[in-house]
């Protein structure tokens, strides 16, 4: 059983931060039903980091927006599923109390801080909200502790910097200010969707460090979602691939880099720049993600597939056990992960 499919807690267990427990989604559009999330189950612990990893259209950020109740419904619709948070289904939940869940409990980083920040408030006022709104401290209080929060997350001069808006920071440091906001108010649970994506690959490192370590200090769970395996291996303890709207694969960050168990995830490694080949062309994954409308029949990889066969056309591949933290929808995944790649 792996972090991503697991069953029920036992009743004397503990129940874990962040539980997906089989979440279906679809979108009606005008070409039809669009099928953006399939029997996804996931597990998130206090203070770990979980990567879900995919393509643009795999399922990984509305899966996201599910769990903190921001689906664009019409046309999203949960059709079925479990979002279970300390234990409790999120689902059931009056959308006041998720509300109040929302930046108290749990937080976002959007990818684009530019579009998520309000752009006529300063920068000060965004984050002195969260402690006059959740906390309801003095304007004067929540101003001092959005200081304390810009320095926290390395924006220099912040005492004079906290009546800047926006459009007045560089792309990294909006970042770091979307970041304070998330953890203005020490979440147990933070979901980064693609936070380093519009970023220059120095500050993505900075801002990527800065994430980890706040997490760490404040023994946050973290979702990352992420299309670039590289980003995640040094922050990662786990990673859910997906495809089609379903894990394809799911495992402990290094026993993922070390040996592949799915086709898609190792073409996806194969697509890393990597020192120790140079010279040797990447290899880009042939074709292009299915139509979320027309997913094809047995394992929705097969188009793309180099290892596909003909039952691979008909049955769909089931999340097999590869060992107890290991999970693979391939029907070969054994000769898949006997390949390895040499990713230590
Ligand atoms: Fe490829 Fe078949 Fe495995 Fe799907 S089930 S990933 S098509 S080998």
């Amino acid at each position: 059983m792996t972090t991503a499919e697991r069953p029920a807690t036992s009743p004397t267990a503990p129940a874990p931060l962040l539980d997906v427990r089989d979440l279906h989604v679809v979108f009606r559009t005008r070409d039809g039903i669009a099928h953006a999330v399939n029997g996804v189950s996931y597990r998130v612990e206090q203070g770990r980091t979980l990567a879900v990893l995919g393509e643009s259209g795999s399922g990984k950020s509305v899966t996201a927006q599910a769990v903190m109740g921001i689906l664009d419904t019409p046309p999203g619709e949960i059709t079925s599923g479990e979002i279970r948070f300390h234990g409790r289904d999120l689902l059931t939940l009056p959308e006041k109390e998720r509300r109040t869940l929302r930046g108290a409990q749990m937080a976002m980083v959007f990818q684009d801080a530019l579009s998520a920040l309000n752009p006529v408030l300063s920068v000060g006022d965004q984050i002195a909200e969260m402690f006059t709104v959740h906390r309801g401290m003095s304007t004067r209080q929540a101003r001092e502790r959005a200081v304390e929060l810009m320095e926290r997350v390395g924006i220099p001069a912040a005492r004079e910097r906290v009546r800047q808006y926006p459009h007045q920071f560089s792309g990294g440091m909006r970042q770091r200010i979307m970041i304070a906001m998330a953890l203005a108010l020490e979440p147990a649970l933070v979901i980064a969707d693609e936070p380093t994506t519009a970023l220059d690959v120095t500050v993505q490192a900075q801002v990527m460090e800065l994430l980890a370590q706040l997490q760490a200090e404040l023994n946050t769970g973290l979702v990352l979602i992420t299309h670039d395996l590289g980003v995640v291996a040094d922050v990662a303890d786990h990673i859910a691939v997906m495809y089609a709207g379903r894990i394809v694969e799911s495992a402990p960050v290094h026993d993922l880099y070390r040996a592949p168990a799915h086709p898609y995830t190792r073409a996806l490694l194969d697509s890393i720049p990597r020192l120790d080949r140079k010279g040797r062309s990447l290899h880009a994954i042939a074709g292009l993600p299915p139509n979320l409308t027309a997913i094809p029949p047995g394992c929705a990889f097969h188009p793309r597939c180099p290892l596909a066969r003909a039952v691979c056309r008909t049955d769909e591949p089931p999340l097999y056990e590869v060992n107890s933290e290991r999970g693979s929808a391939c029907h070969f995944w054994r000769e898949t992960l006997e390949g390895g790649t040499g990713h230590e």
